[in-house]
């Protein structure tokens, strides 16, 4: 039985792009050769990898002033790299601390300059996105995480400021429209709603680079990457393909609009029931930063949590068990996973509640 999967991550990828995938790996356009097998700098991959750039340079309408990479290394490579490549020592970034991610972050961030935290909701175990804090204009930059993946927390608004914005997008890259202007970079591990595990997309306003006095490991360097169409080494060629194919099927639902309905669609028919259901609660304080992406909730008692975990297994509902830190439930519902998943899931609430209410 196909399952509603509705893991965190690695995450749902479309259907379609499965099967174009999995062909891939048998032979790639015709080649007689795998995906897998091939060189980067065969034809077929350099086009595949310019194909990957120009779909991100599409669905985000992005200028020139914007560079394109597909790193390795993961987010988390990011959380120290981004400092590396665009704060001195003696120069200040902002960061918000609204997640264990967003923690991290800043923590590696501190081996390379003056951190400031403007706002943090940690000590409320990261139940709301905190309001009410300002940018100062000294700062090189003010760091985000959009989408908390295990808190279940999401910006739906962007602080009004100068300041180039650097952004975790991990697990809401590409789930919406965004105002790129206000960017200066943005990064987002694949594996969450852009592709398999393996590759990490980095857009960076070019503008911003090549101002730091340290010496930087040409790995480590972004103009390196950008220099050599992020193939200065092997780049991590069969994640690239199926993200490409991911966005590709982004552009054929009707671009990040359409998606960002779709999404808002998804979101208004799950939290609609869990309002309404008496047997479950939600564990995002504040219902204006509840993420579309991943909703987290606790059922009000075990006998419920254990009954509503066993009907959702019987329903074909997989990865839904909240993280560790948090407990209980979280449904995260990526781009691939469709109003039909999202109404199986509902309708288990509805059943159990029917039951046990
Ligand atoms: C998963 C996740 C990360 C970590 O990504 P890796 O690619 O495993 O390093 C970082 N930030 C956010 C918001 C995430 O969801």
């Amino acid at each position: 039985m196909k399952k509603h999967n509705f893991s965190a991550g690695p995450a749902i990828l479309p259907a379609s792009v499965l099967e174009e995938a999995a062909r891939g790996v048998l032979n790639i356009n015709d080649s007689g050769l795998s995906i897998l097998e091939i060189s980067h700098r065969s034809k077929d991959f350099i086009a595949i990898a310019a194909q990957a750039e120009q779909l991100v340079r599409e669905l985000l309408n992005l200028s020139d002033d914007y560079a394109v990479m597909f790193l390795s290394g993961g987010a988390s490579t990011q959380f120290f790299m981004a400092p590396m490549n665009l704060l001195n020592e003696d120069e200040t970034a902002c960061y918000v601390n609204t997640g264990s991610w967003a923690d991290k972050a800043a923590k590696e961030a501190k081996n390379f300059g003056k951190i400031e935290t403007l706002a943090s909701s940690k000590e409320q175990n990261y139940t709301f996105i905190p309001r009410g804090w300002e940018v100062p204009a000294y700062a090189k930059y003010l760091h985000l995480t959009s989408n908390n993946t295990i808190y279940g927390t999401q910006f739906h608004w962007w602080p009004d400021t100068e300041v180039p914005i650097v952004c975790d997008m991990s697990s809401d890259m590409f789930s919406r429209t965004i105002p790129v202007e206000k960017f200066g970079l943005i990064y987002a591990g694949a594996q969450k709603n852009m592709g398999p595990a393996g590759t990490t997309l980095v857009i960076v306003r070019k503008d911003l680079l090549g101002k730091v006095k340290r010496t930087l490991p040409s790995m480590l360097n972004y103009t390196t990457h950008i220099d050599n169409d992020s193939m200065y080494n092997t780049p991590p060629v069969y994640a690239i393909y199926v993200s490409m194919l991911t966005m590709k099927w982004i552009k054929e639902q009707g671009g990040l609009t359409a998606i960002e309905a779709h999404n808002q669609a998804k979101g208004d028919l799950f939290y609609h029931e869990l309002d309404a259901n008496p047997l479950f609660h939600g564990t995002v304080t504040v219902k204006e930063d509840r993420s579309l992406m991943n909703p987290t909730f606790l059922a009000i008692n075990e006998e419920v949590d254990k009954a509503f975990d066993a009907a959702a297994k019987a329903a074909g509902i997989d990865g839904i068990r909240g993280h560790r830190s948090v407990g209980g439930f979280r449904a995260s519902m990526y781009n691939a996973m469709p109003l039909e998943g999202v109404q199986v899931l509902v309708d288990v609430m509805k059943d159990i509640a029917q039951k046990m209410g």
